[in-house]
């Protein structure tokens, strides 16, 4: 029986170190490596390759060489990869989740739900590669045809961030593969060993050389700035903060990219008078709770009728200040660690400012003395409407309060806000969630269910929080390009 600490050591000596281009894992062009730390202790777990825009380069070659065979190759074949690799990764699940909880922190029950979540968008873009379908019609005229094909964009950027190492990157490559693009992945600095390992799963399940590349780096934007520079690429697929989308998308103007930006949230959690408390509480915890509070999704504002927000809120804190905080890798966990000191440091700055600005602590409300980037799980009851903590992304395990009067006064505090991913609802009355989901400006809704990310879900956002859509039949037409083709009366 080995020990955790051999178990790791043995995980972590299986995970490539270097840079993916066309089919073999080389060194950085410049030599340089890139040190990949444990968020619990600070400890540095890997040294991988560190890529320059030289590699960059490199992988660009290699996916645009590849390119028109991976366009050819039948979508049964693309297919029956993608599916391969949803059982090697289901088989390796534990080992995904280990890694996962390792360089990003959160706990293994969560990162085990990830794998889960992350391998789906190989199996379900297995069958939608075979379900491209286009159409042939005749004209309104009645005589000349209209045939109308779905052809692959071509070469993708895919740029990932750190807060789901696995499912971020399957939601992108899953669809791209199916779609018969070629790409280089640029995982996040911060988590790079997931999608290291998720690659050589690729390879095993058959992927040829040179469709997927991946360039892990210290420096992002000397990977993407050449890569956007070159005409060969044809799609760009970002997601991570809005402020970083925005630039990446001044750049793809430049060669009149199609891009898919999944960006930042600033989800409302809405509570009505008449909705099953406990079920919101429960929901709230998932919403808020999962992830440490790091996802884009995450609900960031309860918004809860004045009539039972007291109730709610004492609930709320009772469950939320019982949380255990701790490693990842410890059994019982229920928070683990911030990804890093700077995103620590910028939640507690939140939660002070809410604080002089007449919030009430009712659960946390400080970072955990010790190693590691800990922050107790917080509660924070009579939030000014209009607090800076309402009006951006906490990105952590901080949950402010505040209340509405009536439906109308709900949805304008909901709507006002410059995202537009998720938004939540709870409510016992089907005609209000249909009255109310009408009017949110927000692009997914979950309707007493704190919980909404499938992979056969179109996921997206509207407003600030992006373009375009991850999942669902949406998915894959992402990558796509439409080809019509005029065809002359055959009877004449
Ligand atoms: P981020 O700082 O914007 O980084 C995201 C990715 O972009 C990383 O790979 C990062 O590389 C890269 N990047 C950063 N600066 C760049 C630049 N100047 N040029 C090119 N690439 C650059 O976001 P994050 O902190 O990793 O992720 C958190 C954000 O992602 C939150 O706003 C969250 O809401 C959003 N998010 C959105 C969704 C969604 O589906 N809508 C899902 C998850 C997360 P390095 O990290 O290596 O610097």
């Amino acid at each position: 029986m080995k020990t955790a600490n051999e178990r790791e050591a043995e995980l972590l000596a299986s995970v490539p170190t270097g840079l993916l281009i066309n089919g073999e894992w080389r060194n950085a062009a410049s030599g340089k490596t890139l040190d990949v730390h444990d968020p619990a202790t600070g400890t540095v777990l890997a040294s991988i390759a560190d890529a320059s825009g030289e590699d960059a380069m490199a992988a660009l070659d290699a996916a645009c060489a590849a390119q028109a065979s991976w366009a050819r190759t039948a979508p049964r074949v693309r297919g029956e990869i993608l599916r391969k690799a949803f059982e090697l990764i289901t088989e390796r699940a534990e080992d995904f989740a280990l890694l996962m909880t390792l360089e990003m922190g959160k706990p293994l029950a969560e990162a085990r739900g990830e794998v889960a979540y992350g391998a789906e968008f190989l199996r379900w873009n297995s069958e939608e590669a075979v379900r491209d379908y286009g159409r042939f019609v005749t004209t309104p005229e009645g005589k000349n045809k209209i045939l109308v094909a779905k052809k692959p964009v071509g070469p993708c950027l895919l740029i990932t961030p750190w807060n789901f190492p696995l499912a971020m990157a399957t939601r992108k490559v899953g669809p791209a593969l199916a779609a018969g693009c070629t790409m280089v992945l640029k995982p996040a600095k911060l988590t790079p060993l997931t999608s290291q390992l998720f690659a050589a799963v690729m390879q095993e399940a058959g992927l040829p050389a040179g469709v997927l590349n991946v360039v892990a780096g210290s420096s992002a934007s000397s990977i993407s700035g050449p890569l956007l520079a070159d005409p060969r690429l044809r799609k760009l697929s970002f997601t991570g903060s809005t402020s970083v989308g925005k630039q990446l998308m001044a750049a793809a103007t430049e060669n009149v990219l199609r891009t898919s930006m999944e960006l930042g949230g600033n989800a409302p959690f809405l509570v009505f008078e008449d909705a099953d408390l406990d079920a919101a509480v429960e929901g709230a915890l998932a919403a808020k709770m999962r992830n440490m509070g790091e996802a884009c999704t995450a609900a960031n504002r309860f918004l809860v009728h004045e009539s039972v927000a007291t109730e709610f809120t004492a609930k709320l804190a009772a469950r939320i200040g019982a949380l255990t905080v701790g490693r990842g890798t410890e059994a019982g966990t229920d928070v683990g660690p911030l990804v890093e000191e700077k995103a620590r440091a910028n939640i507690h700055a939140l939660v002070t400012a809410a604080v002089a600005e007449g919030a009430t602590v009712l659960a946390g409300g400080n970072p955990v003395e010790g190693d590691g980037y800990f922050y107790q799980p917080t509660v924070l009851g009579n939030v000014a409407n209009d607090a800076a903590i309402l009006q951006q992304e906490i990105f952590g395990p901080v949950a402010p309060v505040t209340t509405f009067t009536d439906e109308d006064d709900a949805i304008q505090l909901a709507n006002s806000t410059q995202y537009g991913l998720a938004s939540y609802l709870y409510t016992k009355d089907f005609s209000r969630l249909l009255r109310v989901s009408e009017q949110l400006e927000f692009g997914m809704v979950g309707f007493n269910s704190g919980m909404i990310s499938n992979a056969a879900a179109p996921f997206g956002g509207v407003k600030q929080s992006g373009l375009g859509r991850e999942g669902g039949t949406e998915g894959i037409a992402e990558y796509t390009t439409t080809q019509y083709i005029g065809i002359a009366d055959p009877y004449a």
